[in-house]
């Protein structure tokens, strides 16, 4: 069977008039169209080359299109593309979601699929507000859910209930359950009276004092561990994560940790968690969980949270809830490929000499008069634009400096997507030294040309 063909004019004005972009103005969209990819490498309708400096949207890990990954996926074509989990199962998936737990942090006995990050946090949201409902004794008036400033968890309503980045959610806020909000505990923008070596303690203070006032009626506490991704890379002080997890406990209330941006390697551990030994109630997986190949996402479970859905039929403890493609065998042997490629090439032991290469090639940034911040954790690193450095004031965003950093990046072969001020460096996990020398060349470029005015 062909496709239907088209001429790269048609592609390109198809794509501007009918394929409608997320996250995109569509008035103002320059195509550019990947048509194929190599390794850490994007190719374009045009023949042009570009590094993958974020991973294809920060899910790329061992490479486009590696020999592995590509032949469990066309082996499981060979048997079934899709078979339903409701009520029903299939080997890979099976074995997907023992080899998950095996990995996870202890405790995170269970795992529920579905298709996408936003998903797999509707999921845990879900699940811990039915327990709540179905536990012995039930306690039904816990409703309420605490979360960050500047968090995101997806752009489903629920997903976004307990998001916190304004520019996304605040027009939505009349569809949405309300959540109780703290600061972001961010390492950047320390506030003035706070000691630095104090801001985890100080942050874990106002906490307490929500959970000790309103525990009876919280849920959850809901974050991004270590590092809140889409609200610009904002760092939190170590300890915090810890901090979060004893206090949860002391006041039983769920920890559900979304790593759908942080797991799988990214942070140097494979979650994101380990830096802290804390072991979540819920553990939100998606974008890297494939190697960046195909839509499957995961949240993991404890048995307590699992024996409080069973129970007989006519008791109707389920969860009522799922996705069509849920549990996918084409996503689930990408994910179990991707798993095995971790072991085989060693993938987290060769990650801290990429690591400490790219912070050396970062640190001369550092030193430039509209570079307010560079921080790093394992592969995932940040450049902040300041439009001043000593008050750490921020350009006004309509000037889209990252962007534009971004679009000069391009010229130099490497493509990267912004979040506001802030550039994002976070290529596959398989980026080799020559690809960060290439993405640190060009980001330096984008920074000068575009902080020169
Ligand atoms: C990207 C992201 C999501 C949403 O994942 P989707 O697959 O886009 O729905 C949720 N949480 C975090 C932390 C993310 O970075």
């Amino acid at each position: 069977m062909e496709f239907r063909r088209a001429t790269r004019e048609e592609l390109i004005a198809w794509d501007r008039e009918i394929y409608w972009h997320p996250f995109t103005q569509m008035a103002e969209y320059e195509p550019l169209i990947f048509e194929r990819a190599e390794g850490c490498e994007l190719v374009d309708i045009d023949g042009n080359r570009y590094i993958d400096g974020v991973s294809s949207l920060w899910c790329n890990i061992h490479g486009h299109r590696h020999p592995e990954i590509d032949r469990a996926v066309r082996e499981q074509l060979e048997r079934v593309a899709h078979v339903t989990a409701l009520g029903c199962s299939n080997p890979t998936t099976i074995i997907l979601a023992k080899r998950l737990v095996e990995l996870a942090p202890p405790g995170l006995n269970h795992v529920f699929f579905s298709d996408n990050g936003a998903t797999a946090v509707e999921v845990a949201l879900k699940m811990a507000f039915q327990y709540w409902r179905q536990c012995k004794p039930p306690r039904p008036e816990k409703s309420l859910y605490v979360a960050l400033e500047g968090a995101y968890h997806g752009d489903t309503l629920g997903a976004v209930s307990v998001g916190g980045v304004e520019r996304f959610h605040a027009m939505f806020r009349p569809l949405l359950f309300p959540c109780i909000r703290l600061p972001a505990p961010d390492t950047y923008r320390i506030p003035p009276e706070i000691p630095r070596e104090q801001l985890a303690e100080y942050h874990l203070g106002l906490l307490e004092e929500v959970l000790a006032r309103d525990h009876e009626r919280i849920v959850a506490v809901v974050l991004e561990p270590r590092i809140q991704a889409a609200a610009g890379m904002i760092f939190h002080p170590p300890g915090y994560l810890a901090g979060v997890r004893r206090l949860t406990r002391k006041y039983d209330v769920f920890l559900i940790a979304d790593e759908v941006a942080v797991g799988m390697g990214r942070t140097g551990r494979m979650f994101a968690c380990e830096h802290e030994d804390v072991s979540p109630d819920f553990l939100c997986l998606a974008k890297g969980l494939t190697g960046g190949y195909l839509p499957l996402a995961a949240t993991l479970t404890t048995d307590r949270v699992w024996e409080a859905f069973l129970g007989r039929y006519e008791e109707s403890k389920q969860f009522y809830h799922g996705h069509t493609y849920t549990g996918n065998p084409l996503g689930a042997a990408a994910a179990l490929a991707t798993l095995e490629v971790f072991e085989k090439e060693q993938t987290l032991a060769k990650l801290p000499a990429k690591a400490e290469y790219l912070a050396k090639k970062l640190e001369p940034l550092r030193e430039y008069p509209h570079v307010g911040d560079v921080r790093q954790l394992g592969l995932i690193a940040a450049v902040e634009l300041v439009r001043d450095k000593g008050t750490r004031e921020p350009y006004p965003w309509e000037e889209k400096r990252g962007f534009r950093v971004c679009q000069v990046a391009r010229r130099h072969g490497v493509w990267l997507r912004p979040l506001g001020n802030v550039i994002v460096i976070m290529p596959p996990l398989a980026v080799s030294l020559e690809q960060i020398d290439r993405i640190v060349e060009a980001v330096t470029r984008g920074i000068e040309e575009v902080t020169a005015e």
